[in-house]
């Protein structure tokens, strides 16, 4: 067993309480890793650090060039080091070496991106409307923000929002998933040794009520940037806003993936099946209802059924491996309620359905790809997230009627629309409410790209360059370059 401490101020330490907990591999089921359990004495702790850091320190003396070079060396040392990150990630949430790590791979370019608009955040002369004042804003990192972080990939979302926060001159307080803290300790400790200052970074391992919670109501805690579960997410927005504080939700979804007759089926039915069974259905943005025309509906089914009983399941760590495990036992188990939840509303089961028994599964937390089709948009299955490898499949007849189906939900997070004729495509983008819509292709995220969801799919958009503005406050200053002030008691 791996053990790991907290990383506070550029240093490792226990707990105040001394504890520690488990963290599994979900492909043996069994732990791997002692986790230091923090305590709300560790996060105040930990961001005393960082507001040192925030306020007096190598960091907030720093030129903003020399911060965003400072980001372009940690995007090297990210670089040389994204392998390892991979396996580390690989072993704590099952997801597979082969996407691990093009994603670990992927990560520099967030540091490359925002390191270089580290020096482009400027303020403003505002030409006012009242003579005798020189009016200017500035930027100034908008505090200590506190990072919490979901389990299914766990250094891209951290990455989403530490890269901002660096860029803005902010310091940080990372409280990463129980079931995945790991690579984020690793990750963190790689940043201190390519010169990323003791206390800027700090994380705090444990649970939400333990940890996550005290983060979010510290009075020094300025932002609070979450990526989790609607329920976390509401419950974080609403302690946030007692504090006043800025807050960021990237929250579930359940999100359309549309198929009509004119699409490239071949295209369509790729896009549909990685749009699901990608990394086990564990993503936020899986293509989780696939809607599908009427005149395509039987083809497509066969060919969706009949490509994704091709994936290969087992060991995530194997190159060949397409579809590992669920990460955790509870999510494990949480999949297969749905799937009985799916039978009892009556959707008919066209492929998986129960937990996978396959040799090569071992006693990992394998549920084999499942599709229902006949699906009713009103049931459980296609409204409430999964999270899992499970699609439900849904069948419209026209424009108006795909509309209206993939916007009788409550989320709003990412669609696909799958067509050859473009003027639909754009009648289908501005229609479909959801943060992303993605056109003959799904699940493209780029550094450059904004993303983030409306409705209860969250507040707010990461990447992109407007991304670092939440991580700002602007200031206003008035000169007076004209009359003094006058006695405001004498009457003229
Ligand atoms: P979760 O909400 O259970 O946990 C997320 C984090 O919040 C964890 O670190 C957890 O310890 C912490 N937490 C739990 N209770 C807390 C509390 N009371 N106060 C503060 N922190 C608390 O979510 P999860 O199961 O880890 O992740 C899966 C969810 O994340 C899914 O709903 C998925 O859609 C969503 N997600 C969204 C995006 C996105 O960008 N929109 C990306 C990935 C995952």
């Amino acid at each position: 067993m791996q053990t790991y401490q907290l990383r506070i101020n550029g240093r490792w330490r226990d707990s105040s309480t001394g504890e520690f907990f488990d963290s599994y591999d979900p492909f043996t089921g069994k732990p791997w890793a002692s986790v230091a359990r923090g305590s709300a004495a560790d996060v105040d702790d930990a961001v005393h650090a960082a507001h040192d850091a925030l306020t007096n320190s190598a960091w907030s003396q720093m030129t903003a060039s020399a911060r965003g070079k400072l980001l372009h060396r940690l995007g090297d040392a990210i670089a040389a080091n994204s392998a390892e990150l991979a396996r580390t990630e690989v072993r704590d949430n099952g997801k597979l070496f082969a996407e691990m790590s093009a994603q670990t791979a992927y990560i520099p370019e967030w540091f490359y991106y925002y390191g270089g608009l580290a020096d482009k955040i400027e303020g403003s002369v505002v030409p006012l409307d009242k003579k005798g004042y020189f009016a200017y804003t500035t930027s100034a990192p908008v505090g200590v923000v506190g990072i919490i972080t979901p389990w299914n990939s766990p250094l891209l979302l951290l990455t989403w929002k530490l890269a901002a926060a660096l860029a803005a001159g902010c310091t940080v307080v990372i409280k990463p998933s129980e079931h995945t803290s790991a690579s984020t300790l690793e990750f963190v400790a790689l940043l201190e040794e390519a010169g990323l200052p003791a206390g800027v970074v700090n994380v705090v391992t444990g649970f939400g009520q333990e940890v996550g919670s005290p983060l979010v109501d510290h009075p020094l805690v300025r932002r609070v940037s979450f990526t989790g579960s609607d329920a976390t997410g509401s419950r974080i927005g609403a302690q946030a806003a007692g504090g006043i504080k800025h807050v960021g939700l990237e929250l579930g979804g359940k999100s359309p993936n549309i198929i009509f007759d004119d699409a490239d089926l071949d295209a369509a039915v790729n896009g549909a099946v990685s749009g699901i069974f990608a990394a086990t259905g564990q993503t936020c943005i899986a293509g989780s209802r696939l809607l599908v025309q009427s005149s395509v509906h039987d083809e497509v089914v066969r060919r969706v059924v009949e490509l994704s009983k091709t994936a290969r399941m087992g060991d995530p760590a194997d190159p060949d491996t397409q579809v590992g495990p669920v990460t955790t036992r509870d999510q494990y188990e949480k999949v297969l309620s749905y799937i009985e939840i799916a039978r009892s509303e009556g959707a008919q089961l066209s492929l998986g359905g129960a937990a996978a028994t396959r040799p090569e599964c071992g006693d990992g937390w394998f549920v084999e790809p499942t599709i229902f089709t006949g699906v009713d948009n009103s049931s459980r299955i296609a409204q409430e997230e999964v999270f899992g490898p499970v699609l439900s499949v849904i069948r419209f007849d026209d424009e108006a009627e795909a509309i209206a189906i993939a916007n009788d939900s409550r989320y709003g997070l990412g669609a696909g629309v799958w067509t050859s004729d473009m003027a639909r495509a754009f009648r289908m983008t501005a229609a479909i409410e959801s943060g992303t819509v993605w056109v003959n292709t799904y699940r493209a995220v780029s550094y450059m790209m904004p993303f983030g969801g409306v409705k209860e799919s969250g507040l707010g958009r990461e990447n992109g360059i407007s991304a670092v503005d939440d991580y700002l406050e602007t200031k206003s200053v008035w000169i007076n370059t004209g009359a003094p002030s006058g006695n405001p008691f004498v009457l003229k």
